[in-house]
């Protein structure tokens, strides 16, 4: 009897020592990008992205061990310039299962970096935990001469198990830097440094295997987020159309004739439209098709009433959001309304 006691309390002492010993189980999800890209010679800048599977990725990075217990999966492997609804509802879902079914503590996205702050934005909107959630990619595909990538990996595993990373919304790691998913955006073509985080800056950064962080962010996003996908297999249709001298109102009329749900206006200067444009997107709004008015210049928000009479034409402002976060965003607000003024308060609040 003495012996049971004795081996019991054993093991119960192994289940303790084994569980507070156990490191954080991390999910890398890859999608492909340049971070599994590979170039014909590794000094070459002609290259191909998503080529290498995603166990290519987690050998290159050895180290990630340490600091995680780490599995991985394959969802797509493209390039983000070919993201997509699709992938984006896949994505969201599969990370929701992750995360509040299957026990993970985070989880990374390897992606790409030419729409990497849409689908960052996406799923700030979308993911309903406050667990990490970080996507990683590079500049440099996997085979170049100081390829970005492993770093870039490491650190986002590294964000991914810092507790002060919880409830920070969906993050991207780049450049040992962590941005927030609704000011991130890629700035340069090439540059490895092409991230910026808007004028508020960076949201942390990540040094010696450690994240931290300089600011929280204050839009509502993951468990505050009201967008739910889980129903969902496809998402209302918006295009965006771009503002310039002279513009022509072509493709405005184009996705009016297509019955889009919406319209995202990359406008001019404070969000204004040339004139021809104007006419085609005031008779959009009154046949239902919401137009929202952002702006092609790279800083400053598309402020409402102010050179264009929203109120007037019940045109929504897309406040800080780019044009492509904006058509994010109003995809979502057309799941749940087609007021106007309902979706100006999204705007606001996300
Ligand atoms: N075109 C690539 C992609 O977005 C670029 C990159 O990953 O940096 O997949």
């Amino acid at each position: 009897m003495k012996h049971i006691k004795l081996l019991a309390v054993a093991v119960m002492a192994l289940c303790i020592g084994v569980s507070l010993n156990a490191k954080p189980k991390i999910r890398i999800i890859a999608t492909g990008g340049t971070i599994a890209g590979v170039s014909t010679t590794s000094a070459s800048s002609a290259y191909t992205a998503g080529q290498v599977g995603i166990q290519t990725l987690i050998d290159a990075v050895p180290q990630i061990l340490q600091l995680a217990d780490i599995s991985g999966e394959q969802l797509v492997n493209i390039g983000s310039q070919d993201m997509n609804d699709e992938v984006w509802l896949k994505l969201a879902k599969r990370i929701n299962v992750l995360l509040n079914e299957e026990g993970y503590d985070g989880v990374v996205i390897t992606h790409g970096t030419d729409t990497m702050e849409e689908t960052a934005y996406f799923l700030n909107l979308t993911v309903k935990s406050d667990k990490p959630v970080v996507l990683a990619g590079s500049m440099r595909p996997s085979n170049a001469i100081s390829a970005d990538g492993p770093a870039n990996l490491y650190n986002a595993v590294a964000a991914a198990v810092s507790p002060a990373c919880k409830g920070m919304g969906v993050l991207c790691c780049m450049n040992n830097q962590l941005l927030d998913a609704k000011t991130v955006i890629k700035t340069h073509t090439i540059d490895c440094d092409t991230f910026e985080g808007g004028p508020s800056g960076i949201i942390g950064y990540v040094y010696n295997g450690e994240a931290h962080m300089l600011q929280t962010p204050n839009n509502r996003h993951t468990v505050n987020s009201e967008f739910d996908v889980a129903k969902l297999d496809k998402l209302p249709r918006v295009g965006i159309v771009y503002g310039y001298a002279n513009c022509s109102p072509l493709p405005m009329k184009a996705f009016v004739d297509a019955n889009f749900d919406g319209i995202v206006l990359a406008g001019v200067g404070d969000g204004n439209f040339y004139k021809d444009v104007f006419d085609v997107a005031v008779g959009a709004q009154n046949s239902g098709i919401q137009i929202v008015r952002s702006s092609r210049c790279p800083t400053g928000p598309t402020c409402l009433n102010s050179e264009v009479d929203d109120a007037k034409y019940h045109f929504v402002a897309a406040l800080d959001l780019n044009p492509q976060k904006a058509r994010v965003l109003l995809m979502l607000a057309l799941t749940k309304t087609h007021d106007w003024q309902e979706i100006q308060k999204y705007f606001m609040e996300y």
